[in-house]
């Protein structure tokens, strides 16, 4: 069921359950602000998700709040993760949903990135 964007931050959702190390997950890397694990049920051969450390909805009250640091160390650290993850050779996309509309479940930021296989059309008509 897709979120509503513009509520507040649920502490208990699940992005923050893996930060708070109250479920496991599989690392990919992480920074000060940032981290990278794998999706758990994967749309493409490379599936990764990035998020915030701090506790962003999504895109949305990121980018309208985050510190220039967090948009700064999350920006660069999506880039390297694609990079080290072999993807910027062969292309791949980064995508990030947002509330209703956009289809969001998760109630934390989060980019996904696909790669590792041709993507297809952006969006199926
Ligand atoms: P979205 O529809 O953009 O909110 O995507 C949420 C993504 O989170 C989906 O691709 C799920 O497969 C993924 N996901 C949900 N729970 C977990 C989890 N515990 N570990 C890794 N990925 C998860």
């Amino acid at each position: 069921m897709p979120i509503d964007a513009t509520k507040p931050y649920d502490p208990d959702n699940i992005f923050a359950k893996i930060l708070k190390g109250e479920i496991p997950c599989s690392k990919v890397d992480e920074t000060a602000h940032s981290l990278a694990f794998h999706d758990i049920n994967p749309l493409a051969p490379i599936h990764i998700l990035v998020i915030p450390k701090g506790h962003y909805v999504s895109w949305d009250d990121f980018s309208a709040t985050a510190s220039d640091a967090e948009i700064l160390d999350f920006t660069r650290f999506v880039g390297k993760v694609a990079r080290d993850n072999g993807c910027v050779e062969q292309g791949y996309r980064m995508l990030a949903n947002i509330g209703k509309r956009g289809g969001q479940e998760v109630p934390h930021l989060h980019v996904h990135l696909f790669g590792g296989a041709p993507l297809g059309p952006m969006l199926a008509r």
